[in-house]
């Protein structure tokens, strides 16, 4: 099993993000020893330890094929892992005993159903548990508030650019009141200029809904600017191999983006990610 190497160059000198200072907190999720072979025999994950604390940014970061949707589904409980555990310490339970995490999944592509509007495709997981249209309408119409779609809540998604029907893939994920983001590279098929504005836009929603987010993505310009802390993967089969705190202040900014600081931490990524790549795989 690979522990994690923490890599605390940064973190010394800037300020500490408000939300996770004071107190120790309890995690939301911890995973041990977590494992996940494929029917096929394709290992992807081997010995992931990982705690996330509530209100963290954090991005998982590798290259492609190294194992990091895969620990997404784990995490999102989409598909069970061969061996080690996954546990929510802090979730409530179902009837069956089931953890209920209160989670949001927010996928690669959109994944919205053309034949309905930009409402009805917000309100599928309201639908799927039962919720009433008229008491999920005031959801609805918030979640689109959110994502700044509310003049479009009668569109069909092919009457959307790429930017918005991503925003309201974002809406349909928040529809639910999430207390935990998951996203699959969600912004790697937008133009540059699109990308840069949704991360801006899920800084703000992240900061005003205290959200806890795991964001998945192979680019360190995004995860540093995003993140208070990167999990950077080795090639497949995926293992921590750093755990990278970035200490910058949020709220984030074009300012950041040109800061000493930001460059200073991409740098320090990149050099870990490269590290990772090029580690020998776990023995047995
Ligand atoms: P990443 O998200 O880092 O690109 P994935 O988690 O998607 O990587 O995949 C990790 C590895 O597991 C890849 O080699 C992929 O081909 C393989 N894989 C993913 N899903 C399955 C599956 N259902 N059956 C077999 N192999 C899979």
């Amino acid at each position: 099993m690979t522990a994690a190497v923490p890599i605390k160059a940064m973190a010394a000198a800037m300020p500490i993000e408000p939300r996770l200072s004071g107190a120790p907190q309890r995690p939301l999720l911890t995973l041990a020893g977590v494992a996940k072979t494929f029917a096929n025999g394709t290992a992807a994950l081997t010995g992931v330890n990982l705690r996330i604390l509530p209100g963290e940014f954090v991005s998982i970061l590798g290259a492609s094929g190294c194992g990091k949707s895969t620990l997404l589904r784990l995490i999102s409980g989409l598909m069970a892992p061969s061996s080690g555990i996954i546990d929510w310490p802090q979730s409530t339970y179902d009837a069956t005993g089931q953890a209920e995490p209160a989670l949001g999944f927010v996928f690669q592509e959109p994944t919205l159903l053309p034949w309905r509007t930009v409402t009805e495709n917000v309100y599928l997981p309201l639908l799927l548990t039962g919720v009433g249209k008229s008491e999920a309408q005031g959801r609805i119409d918030q979640a689109l508030d959110q994502v700044g779609l509310r003049g479009f809540a009668h569109s069909y998604p092919r009457q959307l650019s790429g930017g918005m029907k991503m925003r309201v893939s974002i809406a349909r994920a928040l529809v639910t009141n999430p207390k935990i983001l998951l996203m699959d590279e969600p912004f790697a098929a937008l133009d540059e200029i699109t990308r840069s504005k949704l991360n801006d836009e899920l800084l703000d929603l992240f900061a005003r809904k205290g959200l806890t987010v795991i964001f998945v993505t192979h680019s360190v310009y995004e995860s540093v600017y995003l993140s208070n802390r990167i999990i950077v993967m080795s090639s497949r089969p995926g293992r921590v191999m750093a755990d990278v705190p970035i200490a910058m202040p949020y709220p984030r900014n074009e300012e950041v983006r040109t800061s000493p600081q930001y460059n200073e931490s991409c740098r320090m990524v990149s050099t870990a990610l490269r590290a990772a790549m090029t580690s020998a795989p776990a023995g047995p």
